[in-house]
């Protein structure tokens, strides 16, 4: 292992705080890229059903000859198969597509909240947890309007609520909602998709610290606690996005990236988004 920080979960699972994320990247190129990040070093890998690449994540699993215990995989329940006899059925399949025999992670992707659907989607999530098939259960996308139903029927408390998170859209009213209840935050998109990289004020503390705009922005999510994903396909940016433990930015420089808070999202409104 690579000295990764774990977050500790609200079910006493250890997960690693930086994740590899998978989402646009084809099948066919998913096996290169999960080998390069298994090889930097990652044990995290972020993928879901809808990416269509769970087979070539499989693939670089399998290839790596690492102990399937030394490493965290994450799928997530697409919006199309939600419901409760849907979910057990959807869980199968990504399974037998990564071919592993359990996860680490299952997440509701969405609570596409016109189907109204996605209480009994977590109540098969709950029936996996308890089945011993995954080892955490949590959602993606959700805001408190979303978690207080769970909250209030559910047996187990999500352990991780993974959301559109970086310096442009920083969710704070989410995130100690999150916090309040004992579920980790996982920023996705933490790199804003690379929007914030040319930010004057990310390059001056790039360059202050002899870093990449990139890692300067991975430091900043790290300082504050939240499980992160970024995505690369490309080796020399895998490996330097797990660079980012030996140096620390500053309380003024913590500042001046908060300072770019802009409302900027880049993916769909999950009070709006059922597609
Ligand atoms: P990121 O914020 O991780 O940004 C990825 C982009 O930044 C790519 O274009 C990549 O290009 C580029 N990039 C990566 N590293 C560097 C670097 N060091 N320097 C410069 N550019 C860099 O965006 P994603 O949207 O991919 O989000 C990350 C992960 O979050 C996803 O892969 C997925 O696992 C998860 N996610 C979850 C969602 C959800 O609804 N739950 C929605 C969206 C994402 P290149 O590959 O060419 O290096």
């Amino acid at each position: 292992m690579t000295g990764i920080p774990t977050i500790t979960l609200n079910n006493g699972v250890a997960m690693p705080q930086i994740d590899f994320g998978v989402f646009q990247v084809p099948d066919e190129e998913t096996t290169a890229a999960v080998a390069a990040a298994l090889d930097a070093g990652y044990r995290s890998i972020d993928t879901a059903a809808i990416y269509g690449n769970e087979a070539g994540t499989g693939r670089a699993i399998a290839e790596s000859g690492i102990a399937r215990e030394d490493l965290f995989i994450t799928s997530k329940l697409w919006n199309a198969d939600q419901g409760y006899e849907e979910t057990l059925a959807a869980f199968d399949a990504s399974l037998a597509t990564l071919g592993l025999d359990y996860l680490d992670l299952y997440l509701i992707h969405w609570p596409a909240p016109a189907q109204n659907k996605y209480l009994e989607s977590w109540r098969a999530l709950e029936t996996l947890h308890a089945d011993g098939r995954v080892r955490a259960i949590g959602v993606s996308n959700f805001l408190p309007e979303h978690l207080q139903p769970i909250l209030d029927a559910g047996t187990v408390v999500p352990a991780v609520n993974q959301i559109e998170l970086h310096p442009a859209l920083q969710q704070r009213g989410v995130e100690a909602f999150n916090a309040a209840h004992g579920i980790a935050t996982e920023a996705w998109s933490p790199l804003a998709q690379g929007a914030v990289l040319g930010e004057e004020t990310v390059r001056a503390i790039a360059a202050a610290h002899d870093v990449t705009p990139a890692q300067v922005i991975l430091r900043w999510h790290l300082q504050q606690g939240p499980i992160i994903i970024p995505k690369s396909v490309a080796p020399a940016r895998i490996r330097q996005n797990l660079d980012i433990l030996g140096f620390e930015l500053t309380d003024a420089e913590l500042d001046a990236v908060d300072a770019l808070e802009r409302d900027g999202r880049t993916g769909p409104h999950p009070a709006e988004f059922n597609g």
